[in-house]
């Protein structure tokens, strides 16, 4: 098949409605679309049709409303597309009616209290913004989600929200430097990572299945020291799944582009094209299910959860960000003299002081319990927020800052010093990896972000806050005698007032912690003290300001992410709990057995069996010891589940329930070295991270 029979050949995108629709109902439709009027039931009755005939000759049988609950993941629930005839048979229908509307029951979705379960109703509502696709011979609609009395439920509706919301700051700003545009877009292009292992060591472990993560595992005798996995030669057999998991992606209109092996062994990466933040969240999910039903075809299991293995680093996803105009211009684009360019630098302090002023924001938006093992550890972004400017650009606005005119280091050619390469432009700044909001060139590249995530959070939250540091520049500058020097004085002020949020050094180091703390920036290590900063007066402000988000959503969202907390760590314990009372105590009780009848057989006949008396003891103590940590485990567990208050129940999981977690790990990993590999209940870490061998 050639590229172009296959790139979005399960799309109903913009070709096929040109060529499926009458005129006259395409012209309505991109009308709407533009003006984000409501589609009318008329046209809506010609669409459906239009795409039922188109998906039932793509194989398609049912159809369903593809939303993005409050659960990070995708929903859908198929119907068929038949009705029944007088004569007892079907035909096949799809209604405008059934297009624009659904109900799906809404009371098993978190809601965070916003409605008592008898209150079921939810409905799903189309979003013509986003191409229906076919995925397992469904048409699937994409649409958002919302409550019966209008609370939003979803992911989808308030990042839709927030772009509109950003747009029209941003058009206003760009109104006083003349220039005549529509729209502004959010752009995001998500790099994805991942871990591919096989699935026979899948299947035998109880908590990557229930968990995603292991809970027990010493480490292999060989990780990541070696470095020879990053960008190393692919292997074949994950090859075979690249190939056809971008194919999957591509008839789906997934723009996948890059993909690489990553740091830590059997560590991938997949990266797209950028695309604006709504289609590019809608085909983050995409991409994420299909990895694992892929994976599953190809005899392995797609791991995506952000610290699959302690020792090794974990899962990321990180978050390239700008604005664009409906021109095209990229308004995050310093041009060859950012210094000359105000309109750059306007739109480049309105995101300094956006991260600043609402760090905790950012923060919340990537808590959970999965990242907390990675933001802070060495391997990802510290739990601290920062942003990354580079050499240049933080020249820049210094010489701003203190009335100097920047003198420009010259970009340089760049000599790698063999004359048959080529010499390229290096650019002006080195990249930082350690840095949690970089800039890059063009873009910011939000990196906190863990692997399993919706990207839809992340984008609400900065789209509304740098849309709010746009309305205030706004607010400043319509009003302005002179511009270009109200601009400037602008430029200047909130460079000064915000530059504490620039750090260029190691993200890393124990000194940054200590400076970031002597500047004031917070430091939320953990998602139970993240999360309560979702609700603070100064937030629901903002909210409700931009109409992101109203008080009652954003403490019913509070409530969901701690709850989440809560319930993640509870299936993680009770899983510890029964991998060690089942598996692992049996296992090592059969050791020790056959340790001591060696010894008795072996003191018998006069062979001194000092060797496995002494590690059969040393088990039997790790034994005795390891009891007590399950004891102690079950009992706060009990605890916890006994908590009501939500805030408080997520705090003691992580004070209290998680320690026990880590002490009992400790002890069954100091097992697993002194049992012999044929006793040990599960694949070790060796096992695991080496499976794919080929
Ligand atoms: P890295 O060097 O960080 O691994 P990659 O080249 O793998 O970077 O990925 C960079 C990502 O940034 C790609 O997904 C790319 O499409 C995206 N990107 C580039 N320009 C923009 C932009 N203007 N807005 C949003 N994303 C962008
Ligand atoms: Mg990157």
């Amino acid at each position: 098949m050639v590229m172009s029979e296959i790139f979005g050949s399960l799309v109903f995108n913009d070709t096929v409605m040109q060529e499926r629709l009458p005129k006259y109902t395409y012209k309505e439709l991109k009308t709407c679309i533009e003006n984000g009027d409501p589609i009318s039931l008329s046209c809506a009755t010609v669409i459906a049709n239009a795409m039922k005939d188109w998906a039932i000759e793509k194989g398609c049988t049912h159809f369903t409303h593809w939303f993005q609950p409050m659960t990070g993941i995708t929903a859908e629930k198929h119907d068929a597309f038949i009705q029944p005839t007088p004569d007892g048979k079907v035909i096949m229908e799809f209604s405008g009616k059934e297009l624009i509307k659904g109900e799906p029951d809404a009371s098993s979705f978190p809601s965070g209290g916003i409605r008592a379960t008898f209150e079921a109703r939810g409905y799903t509502t189309w979003d013509p913004t986003s191409y229906a696709f076919v995925k397992d011979h469904t048409l699937c609609i994409p649409t958002a989600f919302v409550s019966y009395t209008g609370e939003v439920l979803d992911k989808k509706t308030p990042l839709l929200k927030s772009m509109e919301d950003l747009s029209n700051k941003a058009c206003r700003i760009l109104k006083l430097f003349g220039k005549n545009v529509r729209k502004v877009v959010t752009t995001v292009g998500p790099e994805q990572e991942y871990f591919l292992i096989d699935k026979s060591v899948y299947e035998k472990r109880k908590d990557l299945i229930f968990t995603g993560r292991t809970l027990f595992g010493a480490p292999a005798p060989k990780g990541q020291e070696l470095e020879d996995h990053y960008f190393g030669t692919i292997k074949q057999r994950v090859v075979k799944y690249m190939s056809d998991l971008d194919i999957e992606l591509w008839k789906l209109g997934v723009l996948a582009k890059t993909k690489h092996n990553e740091v830590a062994p059997a560590q991938h990466e997949l990266a797209p094209i950028f695309t604006q933040s709504s289609v590019s969240t809608d085909a983050n999910q995409l991409t994420m299910e299909m990895m694992k039903k892929i994976a599953s075809r190809h005899g392995m299991a797609c791991l995506l959860h952000e610290k699959p293995f302690a020792g090794v680093n974990g899962s990321g996803k990180h978050n390239n960000w700008s604005m664009s105009t409906d021109t095209g211009e990229n308004l995050l684009e310093p041009g060859d003299t950012p210094e000359d360019n105000a309109q750059f630098l306007l739109f480049l302090v309105a995101v300094l002081k956006a991260v600043d002023d609402y760090q905790d924001l950012l923060r919340v938006s990537v808590a959970s319990a999965g990242n907390d093992h990675r933001l802070g550890a060495n391997e990802a972004p510290p739990a601290i927020v920062s942003v990354f400017l580079g050499e240049e650009l933080d020249g820049i606005l210094t010489a701003i800052a203190e009335d100097r005119t920047y003198s420009k280091r010259a970009r340089c050619d760049y000599e790698i010093g063999v004359s048959s390469l080529p010499k390229f432009k290096k650019d002006t700044t080195d990249r930082n990896r350690t840095s949690p909001f970089a800039f890059t060139g063009n873009k910011f590249e939000f990196r906190m972000l863990g692997s399993s995530f919706s990207i839809a959070g992340p984008n609400i939250i900065l789209n509304t806050i740098v849309a709010e540091s746009l309305d205030q520049f706004a607010d400043e500058l319509e009003g302005a005698e002179d511009f270009m020097s109200a601009v400037k004085a602008l430029i200047k002020k909130t460079f000064i007032a915000h530059k504490r949020i620039v750090f260029n050094g190691n993200g890393y180091s124990d000194e940054w912690v200590k400076e970031a703390e002597k500047r004031g920036l917070l430091n939320l290590q953990s998602s139970p003290e993240a999360l309560p900063y979702f609700r603070t007066a100064k937030n629901i402000a903002l909210f409700e300001k931009h109409g992101i988000f109203s008080a009652l959503e954003v403490e019913s969202r509070t409530d969901i992410l701690l709850e989440n907390y809560s319930k993640v760590l509870n299936i993680e314990a009770l899983t510890m709990i029964d991998m060690t009372a089942k598996d692992i105590m049996p296992a090592v009780t059969t050791y020790i057995k056959e340790l001591s009848d060696t010894a008795i057989s072996a003191k018998a006949v006069g062979i001194d069996a000092k060797t496995q008396v002494t590690v059969a003891k040393k088990l039997s103590d790790l034994c005795a010891a390891g009891y007590k940590q399950l004891d102690t485990l079950k009992t706060k567990v009990h605890k916890a589940e006994t908590i009501s208050n939500i805030q408080d129940k997520a705090m003691y999981y992580r004070t209290d329930v998680l320690p026990a977690m880590e002490a009992l790990r400790k002890t069954a990993d100091e097992m697993e070295v002194n049992t012999a590999e044929k006793y040990w209940p599960f694949p070790t870490y060796g096992d695991i991270l080496f499976s794919i061998k080929e």
